[in-house]
């Protein structure tokens, strides 16, 4: 989804003389603020990035542990293990896939310092519940909204309740810079010092203020996890087609659920109906048991006629080799997560899709299920 404004803004840039540390990337921060209702925001390289400067700030390393739920993206594991600090991983809840708060506090010890929490395809977590479990153990929370832009929890947007909330802007997300993340956050001191941890902990970058051309000073150990100005151009015209795009994403899922609704060897993720509104990533949709074996297939089959598929996640991220190797956790301690790794399939709502696309994805997935027998 990039049109003609984001090629203009993109060449604008490269017509210029400043390609990094310029006025795009405060211009995708301020207009990622005020459609958020943040006080700050902070734009990072990738959301994992935004994850890791937050665990940097907080100083965590090693014998410390984070809680991180088991399905979601290695990335959200990665900024912790990338500090040197050990994740504690939770299954998920069967009705949304995200993180089952039930077993939180039972993994919470001495060493915890903080609680990530995925808003699972963009249905958010009950954060009432995160921030309760935080409070009682003093434990630093972050959002990770990578798959949940747009999407509101008790009318106020994701990622504002924890200590920050990170988005992602690779490519398949809501909005792209191609790579590039932002870092949210109610606590000023905190903005403050993850700007400066994306940047080596250099202490100024703004010319006019420095006397001398070339004179900076380095208070903190930091990374070089910045956003360039060619990707603030993309994030600053994709913001203004943000709510265009969210709107057809839930067009396109309601056709596309009420259509798949009638198939019975498909089951859905459920959420109960509360005060939040998702952002419709993709629709999964998970394999019964009479079929979940021919997954392999029923994607081929389904890519012969066009669709499109995904796996949102391929395994929960304690069974990917290096954690597996790490924490040797079983299939047996994870098994929502586990379930949803094997028998989910993850269908396109997106803005480069629309409504007849929904129709002709109902009619080619009940007859690839169909053919199956
Ligand atoms: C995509 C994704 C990430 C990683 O985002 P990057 O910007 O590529 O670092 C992290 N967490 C979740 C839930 C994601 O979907």
């Amino acid at each position: 989804m990039i049109g003609e404004e984001e090629r203009r803004a993109v060449d604008a840039v490269l017509q210029g003389h400043v390609l990094t540390h310029g006025s795009r990337v405060r211009e995708f921060e301020a207009a990622f603020a005020r459609y958020t209702g943040a006080p700050h925001a902070v734009a990072t390289a990738s959301c994992t990035a935004a994850m890791q400067l937050a665990y940097m700030h907080l100083g965590i390393g090693p014998g410390d542990e984070v809680i991180v739920p088991a399905q979601t993206h290695v990335g959200t594991a990665h900024a912790v293990e990338l500090c040197g600090a050990g994740c504690l991983f939770a299954d998920s809840e069967p009705l949304t896939g995200n993180i089952d708060l039930d077993q939180v506090e039972a993994l919470v010890s001495d060493r915890t310092r903080a609680l990530a929490v995925v808003h699972y395809l963009g249905v958010p977590v009950d954060m009432d519940r995160v921030m309760d479990i935080a409070e009682r153990h003093r434990l630093f929370v972050v959002e990770d909204c990578a798959l949940a832009l747009g999407a509101t929890y008790q009318r106020a947007h994701v990622g504002l309740r924890g200590d920050v909330g990170c988005f992602s802007f690779y490519p398949v997300k809501h909005i792209t810079t191609a790579e590039g993340g932002m870092l949210i956050t109610r606590h000023a001191d905190l903005a403050e010092r993850v700007a400066s941890l994306r940047a080596f902990g250099i202490d100024r970058h703004d010319p006019e203020r420095r006397d001398t051309p070339g004179e900076y000073d380095v208070a903190l150990l930091g990374a070089n996890f910045r956003m360039n100005e060619m990707g603030a151009a993309l994030g600053v015209e994709q913001m203004k087609r943000l709510p265009e795009f969210l709107k057809r994403r839930r067009e396109n899922y309601e056709v596309l659920r009420d259509g798949l609704a009638g198939i019975e060897q498909l089951e859905f993720l459920d959420p109960a109906a509360g005060d939040y509104q998702q952002s419709h990533y993709c629709l999964v949709v998970l394999l019964r048991d009479s079929i979940c074996r021919r997954r392999p297939e029923i994607i081929k089959q389904l890519g012969d006629r066009g669709v499109g598929t995904s796996i949102y996640y391929p395994k929960p991220v304690p069974h990917m080799s290096y954690y597996r190797g790490k924490y040797g956790i079983s299939e047996s301690d994870l098994p929502v997560a586990s379930r949803i790794s094997l028998r989910s399939l993850a269908l396109p709502v997106g803005p480069h899709v629309n409504v007849d696309d929904m129709h002709y994805m109902v009619n080619n997935v009940a007859e690839v299920l169909r053919r199956l027998e």
